[in-house]
């Protein structure tokens, strides 16, 4: 079989399964299978593929036709233009999650202490982290997880990154295992409603860990907490930033203001215009 020929049986299968992107998926898992990029496949149409990359192959669009994610297939996913490691212990980093990363860098630009003592709670694979660690050289920063998966994937993705030096992993349940007080507290908490969780797509709902992503009724279970408990250990003037899920912004808002800790409460929307990231600063 020639990659032209593969690729576009793929392509065709993964469309009659009703998969959001189909010519995508199958260039990728295929580039995966021959141990090239994307772009490689166009530079040789013809080039026949071996009998094992073709098992390889159809095993993977198998797999994905029954709606793994194409990241837990390759192992792989790209955010902040690093490469992570994935595997199905911990979410798939999602684009919109990169505004989180924007919004805590340009807060620390203004800043300009210059040495930002950095909290992450649930990093999942570790991608919020080791994007900040990235772009900020003098950053001390925790970051935590209640699962031990997690936590193993993230140390590997700050390793293979190469800012574990900047980065202490600790497990434990939210603020229960911290000490000490941060200049700024990031998270991407779990947010989906218990009765959303239903109608999830497929490749969410079966493969990505449900600790992941589900929050009590209303889907901000975790935000509330986060809220309640975090501006203890916040300097004074330290920011709180938050993801948040779609029409989730009054209730955040609210419990935001509730708690008369914070001040300076912002939300920034996301390309589709929902509002996605919350700000505030604790009251000096
Ligand atoms: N930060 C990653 C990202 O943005 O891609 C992962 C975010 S994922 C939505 C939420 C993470 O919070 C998961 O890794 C989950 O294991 C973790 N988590 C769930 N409950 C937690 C808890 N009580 N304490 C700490 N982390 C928790
Ligand atoms: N954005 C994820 C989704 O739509 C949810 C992430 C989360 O719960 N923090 O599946």
């Amino acid at each position: 079989m020639e990659i032209r020929e593969a690729l576009n049986q793929a392509t065709l299968d993964f469309t009659q399964c009703g998969l959001a992107s189909p010519r995508l998926d199958a260039e990728v898992l295929l580039s995966h299978c021959l141990g090239t990029d994307r772009y490689g496949l166009y530079r040789e149409p013809e080039r026949p593929i071996t009998g094992e990359a073709v098992r390889g192959f159809r095993h993977l669009v198998a797999r994905r036709r029954q709606g793994e994610p194409v990241a837990y297939l390759t192992g792989y996913r790209e955010f902040w233009s690093l490469t992570f490691a994935v595997n199905r212990d911990v979410l798939v980093p999602r684009p919109e999650t990169e505004i989180l990363v924007e919004e805590v860098l340009n807060a620390c630009a203004d800043d300009g202490s210059g040495r930002p003592r950095i909290l992450e709670i649930g990093t999942g694979s570790g991608a919020i982290s080791v994007a900040l660690a990235s772009e900020l050289k003098d950053a001390a920063i925790v970051a935590t997880d209640i699962s031990p998966g997690a936590l193993k994937v993230a140390a590997r993705n700050a390793v293979d990154n190469g800012v574990a030096d900047r980065i202490d992993f600790v497990r434990g349940d939210l603020f229960a295992p911290l000490k000490g007080a941060f200049d700024v507290i990031v998270s991407n908490p779990p947010y989906i409603a218990e009765r959303e969780y239903a109608h999830l797509p497929a490749d969410v709902k079966i493969f990505e860990p449900r600790g992941a992503l589900l929050a009590g009724p209303e889907g901000t279970e975790f935000h509330r907490k986060i809220v309640k408990e975090g501006w203890r250990c916040l300097t004074p003037g330290g920011r709180l930033f938050m993801e948040i899920g779609y029409g989730q912004k009054e209730r955040v808002h609210a419990a935001l203001r509730e708690m008369n800790r914070y001040e300076e409460i912002r939300f920034r929307k996301d390309y589709a215009g929902v509002a996605r990231v919350v700000t505030a600063r604790k009251k000096e």
